[in-house]
């Protein structure tokens, strides 16, 4: 059982694309769970058992259950066994939310979150929420779960997030999790960190604070009066 479930396609998507919102919800109490479909092997830097050992490093600083299921690198497609052993995850965990790469990525292939492995995890999951609901999917394991939220992170370049996560607070820890993925760090001409970081502050700016993690939400959420008439910061606004 985790309160939430972040599926990544690689080792270190979660940790590089939202990891400073999976400390601040470790933090605030609750579970949180993390499924990655490859060991990465096809990436520039690393092996499959260096990068299995570094996923195995950052789940336990965040605090969370991991699973790594046997997809392979670069071959990550939807098709129905793929949506089946997912939803398997989403019955053994029975999240109430479910974060995944975004499905749909039309920017260019430079794009770090343009990988198809990111955009294949976002589709199949998106099926795999579904599929766990059905009770008379037999092909599927475990007993019938609906989670309530489907978000989704590794938001392109070209769209506005929906929902913005301050985790000003949270940067410093977010910084020494995703350093785990040590074989990475060579990335960007060795300064991935230092890209991830100001995109965190492109997003916090909108919001008026230091830094933020953006996600998509597609589901109609309900109106809460009391958070929408909660005073909010200036976008654009120096954070103090
Ligand atoms: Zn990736």
């Amino acid at each position: 059982m985790a309160d939430i479930l972040v599926f990544g396609a690689h080792p270190d998507d979660a940790e590089f694309g939202m990891g400073a919102s999976m400390v601040k919800f470790a933090r605030h109490g609750a579970s949180v769970a993390l499924c990655v479909l490859t060991r990465g092997e096809a990436g520039t830097y690393g092996t499959a058992e260096q990068r299995e050992g570094e996923m195995r490093a950052a789940a336990a600083r965040i605090g969370g259950e991991l699973e790594i299921l046997e997809f392979r690198d670069c071959q990550v497609f939807d098709s129905y066994e793929a949506r089946v052993q997912l939803a398997a995850v989403i019955r053994k965990f029975r999240p109430r939310i479910i974060f995944a790469p975004y499905h749909t990525n039309a920017s260019n292939h430079k794009d770090g979150g343009a990988h198809p492995d990111h955009t294949a995890t976002g589709t199949i999951v998106r099926s795999a929420t579904r599929y766990a609901r059905f009770a008379g999917l037999k092909g599927v394991a475990g007993e019938p779960w609906n989670a309530d939220h489907l978000l989704y992170y590794m938001v392109p370049r070209s769209r506005t997030p929906t929902l913005l996560n301050d985790v000003s607070e949270h940067m410093e820890e977010w910084e020494s999790i995703a350093r785990c993925h040590e074989s990475q760090m060579k990335l960007r001409d060795g300064k991935v960190l230092e890209g991830l970081r100001r995109f965190r502050e492109a997003y916090g700016n909108l919001l008026g604070v230091a830094c933020a993690e953006g996600f998509v939400c597609e589901e109609p959420i309900a109106f809460d009066l009391p958070l929408f008439l909660k005073p909010s910061h200036q976008p654009g606004g120096v954070p103090r």
